[in-house]
């Protein structure tokens, strides 16, 4: 069952979609808020989003990309306005389609459809909290968790808890980029780029500016940082995160 995360206030609104999708055989959860919104993005785990951009709480723009931080999960979007820069900032924003406020919903549900199709096409939906045998790393909720001794047990299934690890934005972007491809060598310039945008500087300077945050990163998390276990060096490609 295809399962869609509706995110409306107008109690109305999100009742009346909810009998319709349920009734097209639809696993239907509503969220009123933003911030419920990415609480069940990260629990339910929904294969599509219904986004109202018109919120309460947080803009629909920014529960977008906060959700583009750590899923590729289709999202169509739904707005009141009518001008297209905001379209533009909501397709720029990771948004996969958008359907405009008064709608038909045969319209809404053909696009519904077409991101299931799409995002089945993808290939299946990264978990979002990365669990190593040290450290728990929750994307959603933008943390890092020292795995507490008794719990490091080899039990990688387990609640994750633990001691919170403060790190420094652009240690958090790193470690984000290598748990988002957890097992796999990420490559030094695909993770420049996501660090520091496309224009990057002297091969030798990019190169030492990622040592530096890896060091660091490994004096945070790693048991012995100078023979780390989780935080591996691919010699002259780049880096991967070993759960
Ligand atoms: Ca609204």
């Amino acid at each position: 069952m295809t399962r869609v995360l509706v995110v409306e206030d107008e109690p109305a609104l999100g009742r009346a979609l909810a009998i319709t999708l349920r009734a097209k055989r639809y696993d239907v959860d509503v969220a009123h808020t933003g911030a419920a919104a990415l609480d069940a993005a990260a629990t339910r785990r929904p294969d599509v989003v219904v986004l109202d951009l018109g919120l309460p709480d947080l803009d629909g723009l920014d529960v977008l990309r906060a959700l583009r931080g750590w899923s590729a999960v289709p999202v169509v979007v739904l707005s009141a306005r009518h001008d297209s820069s905001e379209k533009v900032e909501a397709l720029d924003a990771g948004a996969d389609d958008y359907v405009t406020k008064p709608f038909a919903v045969d319209e809404l549900l053909a696009r519904l459809r077409a991101a299931v199709r799409r995002g089945e096409a993808a290939g299946p939906v990264p978990d979002p909290v990365v669990q190593t045998a040290r450290f728990t790393v929750d994307l959603p909720r933008r943390r890092v968790l020292l795995r507490p001794p008794h719990q490091d047990d080899g039990e990688v299934d387990a609640e994750p808890g633990g001691e919170q690890v403060r790190l420094t934005p652009t240690e958090w972007q790193l470690l984000a980029e290598l748990a988002r491809s957890v097992g796999r060598v990420v490559g030094r310039r695909e993770l420049l780029v996501a660090l520091r945008g496309p224009h990057l500087g002297s091969e030798a300077a990019e190169t030492h500016y990622l040592r530096v945050y890896v060091a660091q990163l490994r004096r945070k998390l790693e048991a012995d940082p100078s023979a780390p276990r989780h935080l591996i060096t691919e010699p002259g490609v780049g880096y991967r995160l070993v759960p």
